[in-house]
């Protein structure tokens, strides 16, 4: 099962697709926590992603896109995989559907969060991350509305959207969840939806 998450900064998407890659038993990869992860190493990924991190900014594809091909690449997961936070941009989404055809898969599920703006900056400013400062969080916003957020439409098109609330408490969220991915597999068939 390859199931990708579309959501604002702050609607609980890496919260969710903890639960949820722990449920299904799917690799779960979050590109924002790669990149956080690999500037607190020091490493060179991290540094080049650091001020686009810190500015709000997407980090350029160059740097983004390699990362997902080469865990693809380093990963057996037979059981599929769930990505927080990429893509992104339309571009992202071309690309991974090529990494995917390479493979000989495609995508199965991508599921919106949907949440309004004021409850994002409640939630944001309680946060305390490095890039939740005000100016930052509004510039991500700005950049969702404008990169990502078409990305629910490309994915509609291609009959593979969910949208779901995600204003409540976290069970009622992940309940909410569940309930569209049983929807997407009794819609597809079913064979579909096997290992590889
Ligand atoms: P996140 O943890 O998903 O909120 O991502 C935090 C930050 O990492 C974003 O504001 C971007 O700067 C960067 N980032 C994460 N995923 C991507 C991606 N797919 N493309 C470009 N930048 C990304």
């Amino acid at each position: 099962m390859r199931i990708v998450f579309i959501g604002p900064p702050g609607a609980g998407k890496g919260t969710q697709s903890v639960h949820l890659a722990d449920e299904l038993g799917v690799l779960r990869l979050s590109t924002g926590e790669v990149l956080r992860e690999a500037r607190e190493a020091g490493e060179p990924l991290g540094v080049e992603a650091g001020r686009f991190l810190d500015q709000g900014d997407l980090v350029p594809d160059g740097l983004v896109v390699p990362l997902v091909a080469e865990r693809l690449e380093r990963t057996d997961c037979s059981h599929g995989y769930l990505f927080d936070g990429f893509p992104r941009t339309i571009d992202q989404a071309r690309e991974l559907d090529r990494l995917f055809a390479l493979r000989g898969m495609s995508l199965d599920l991508a599921v919106e969060f949907v949440i309004p703006e004021d409850e994002l900056f409640r939630r944001l400013s309680k946060r305390g991350r490095s890039d939740d400062s005000e100016e930052t969080i509004r510039q991500r916003l700005r950049v969702y509305a404008a990169l990502t957020r078409p990305l629910a439409e490309y994915y509609q098109q291609r009959h593979m959207l969910a949208q779901i609330d995600a204003v409540g408490p976290q069970e009622v969220v992940f309940a909410r969840l569940q309930r569209a991915i049983t929807l997407q597999k009794s819609r597809s068939n079913t064979t579909e939806w096997g290992a590889s």
